[in-house]
């Protein structure tokens, strides 16, 4: 899973443990986030190390074998709850201590391959718990409608952390098959958030609905303070040809703005131990990265596309067509889920049509 990255590519690129450390918050020292949470890892294997940690039970806890979540579905359905929608310009804010996670719609649309085809092993009875948990998914014809979602971690402060970068202008590569363009700056500047208060932009995965806005038409950073952080073995894993090396990887590479990080590393702490985390969560694409915000009494999990369809929510199992690993993307859905249920999570999700799903 962890592919080893060169770091050829100039300043800012070479991965490290801490690439991403923050250094101006208060009481950030020197955090390990490996030592952080990897006493706290409980299972084995690429995928259960990393999932195990996006929402870490507490040392001693069971470590039971996954369970179905069909069942816990039958009337729990109902307990899943959105996030409250009182921000700005509309937007969908959850507040997780001193942190504030906005939800920034950046386009909605059709996807380009049925449902049924998307996630060919979907049984009735799971679709039927998805139409309760996202009806809006739910096309005519067959058809699945989903949101395109970045997402902001705002701190004490106003400094950002953006999580994905959209779906991007009208000539982005995502344009062959997502609705383009988004509008990520007119969500940004509803929400009070200029471009240049953004230091961090985490990419979650390389695939082109998530790193559409990360550059100017010029190939210059979008986000002209910020770092953009990305797996190493996301980087290495990407073909020299793949889109997303020639409109984002190279330029930000050579403007010494790209970060290789591998594995959990903490972007952010706070004293007290509110912090803002990256975990690996591999499958989706070998480097996927899910963003954990602990605000103490509550976590939020920014999920990226471990779950791009509520189908996957309420069961696991379901491969979706373009998982580069369907059994590791299962296993580290499935860890993520338990996880995050246990320890009473909000999700934050990229593609369901509702930015926060609270699973109780
Ligand atoms: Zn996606």
């Amino acid at each position: 899973m962890r592919g080893t990255y060169d770091g050829n590519g100039g300043p800012g690129s070479g991965a490290q443990e801490n690439g991403a450390q923050e250094s101006g918050e208060q009481g950030s020292g020197a955090a390990d986030a490996a030592g952080a949470w990897g006493r706290r890892r409980l299972l084995r294997g690429a995928g259960a190390l990393a999932a195990g940690a996006v929402v870490a039970a507490a040392p001693g806890a069971p470590t039971a074998a996954p369970r179905s979540r069909g069942a816990a579905y039958d009337g729990p359905v109902d307990g899943l709850v959105d996030g409250p929608v009182d921000g700005p310009g509309g937007a969908a804010v959850f507040r997780a201590g001193r942190f504030e996670v906005v939800a920034l719609l950046d386009a909605h649309g059709t996807f380009p391959m049925s449902r049924e085809e998307a996630f060919p092993d979907a049984g009735a009875t799971a679709w039927a718990d998805a139409r309760r948990v996202d009806p809006r998914a739910f096309g005519p014809g067959g058809a699945w409608e989903l949101d395109f979602r970045c997402f902001a971690v705002r701190r004490p402060g106003g400094r950002v952390v953006l999580v994905d970068s959209g779906v991007g202008p009208a000539d982005s590569p995502a344009a062959s098959w997502a609705p383009v363009p988004g509008r990520l700056h007119e969500r940004l500047a509803a929400a009070g958030i200029e471009p240049a208060d953004v230091d961090t932009v985490v990419l979650s995965h390389l695939h082109e609905d998530h790193y559409g806005w990360s550059v100017t038409p010029d190939g210059e950073p979008a986000f002209p303070r910020a770092r953009y952080v990305v797996q190493a073995a996301e980087l290495a894993a990407l073909a020299p040809d793949d889109a997303a090396t020639t409109y984002a990887v190279a330029p930000l590479r050579a403007a010494g703005r790209l970060h290789a990080v591998d594995g959990g590393t903490r972007l952010v702490a706070h004293r007290g131990g509110d912090a803002v985390t990256l975990v690996p969560t591999p499958g989706h694409t070998p480097g996927h990265q899910s963003v954990v915000v602990d605000g103490g009494h509550r976590r939020i999990v920014i999920a990226g596309d471990v779950v791009v369809h509520a189908v996957q929510l309420v069961d696991p199992a379901v491969r979706y067509f373009f998982e580069e690993d369907p059994d590791l993307a299962r296993r580290t859905r499935r860890l993520l889920l338990e996880r995050a249920e246990e320890r009473r999570a909000v999700l934050a999700t990229a593609h369901l049509n509702r930015p926060f799903v609270r699973l109780c």
